[in-house]
């Protein structure tokens, strides 16, 4: 038993018609906690348990804290999350409905970092939210199920904060022999960190994050995400926060499934068709997040 869940993957009618071309969706947004960060935080989180842990402790206030909190729960191991002041009373709400221990701490992410790291003694273990080999191994299962299910897509779309999730979908690939298989890496203007990686040459840190999209905001990406855009194929993309938003209005209607506006980033591309132009099958990670509300996207939208 791991501690996410298989799931499903479909054929969108409505998403193919809009792209004029097929569109699959691993549809992440179902994992109990919200998000895929269930995969690779869930599989770090047993391996900590298994090797004698007996306290997780995370400093995110979105899905990272949430699947943490959920890991812990379902382990039986207690959980504190270390949040900044800027963090929603929903997110706050959700993590005290796994029964976490939420400490508030800090104007910034990272104030509540680094009070997180000075919590930190002997059987506790820290659990980041994109920067770790544990958490990439545990999100490339989303690829096995893929080809489990026989279907060999021409492109993958998926979105990208700190490069996590792009990490794990590259080592997923590979170690299912898709070397061939490109990425179309999304990012919303004002969180683009792997975009500024890729034109350097080198990680570099956004002097600030300034898109809605707050669970792509990694002012920095990991170097493990740069690394994947240097050997493996990948396309960088760019959308507006506007173009993001309107996704997860427009999804929320096609599939009745409501995301976050970082997850729109991704499906923004299927409503765009010129930038899928090149191919016939394509995947769409629908990472999801579970701190989005209707109120909040069409407040936004309306801003
Ligand atoms: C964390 C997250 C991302 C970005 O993942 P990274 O691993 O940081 O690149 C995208 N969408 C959602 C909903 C997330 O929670």
């Amino acid at each position: 038993m791991t501690l996410h869940i298989q799931t499903p993957l479909i054929e969108s009618r409505p998403l193919s018609l809009a792209a004029g071309r097929t569109l699959w969706l691993k549809l992440e947004a179902l994992q109990p906690s919200g998000s895929f960060k269930l995969r690779g935080v869930g599989h770090a989180c047993e391996v900590h348990h298994a090797r004698g842990a007996r306290h997780f402790v995370s400093s995110s206030g979105g899905n990272a804290g949430l699947a943490v909190a959920y890991a812990g729960r379902k382990l039986g191991v207690p959980v504190t999350v270390v949040v900044p002041e800027t963090t929603s009373t929903r997110a706050i709400e959700l993590l005290k409905l796994e029964d976490a221990q939420v400490v508030v701490k800090g104007s910034s992410w990272q104030e509540a970092n680094q009070h997180a790291q000075g919590l930190l003694g002997a059987g506790d273990a820290f659990v980041h939210p994109f920067d770790d080999p544990l958490l990439w191994t545990g999100h490339a299962s989303m690829i096995d199920e893929v080809a489990q299910a026989g279907l060999k897509p021409d492109a993958v779309v998926l979105s990208v904060g700190g490069g996590g999730l792009l990490s794990g979908v590259v080592e997923g690939l590979k170690r299912n022999g898709w070397h061939d298989v490109p990425v179309l890496a999304v990012e919303t203007d004002g969180a683009a960190s792997l975009h500024a990686a890729i034109a350097a040459g080198h990680p570099v840190e956004l002097p600030a994050i300034t898109s809605v999209a707050t669970s792509l905001g990694a002012k920095r990406v990991a170097d493990q995400a740069l690394a994947c855009a240097q050997n493996h194929p990948l396309h960088s993309e760019r959308i507006t926060d506007h173009a993001a938003l309107q996704a997860c209005e427009r999804f929320l209607h096609d599939h009745r499934i409501l995301v976050e506006p970082a997850c729109g980033a991704a499906l923004a591309l299927a409503y765009a068709p010129e930038r899928l132009a090149q191919y016939n099958n394509v995947l769409m990670i629908v990472c999801g997040g579970a701190t989005a509300t209707l109120e909040q996207i069409r407040d936004w939208l309306a801003a």
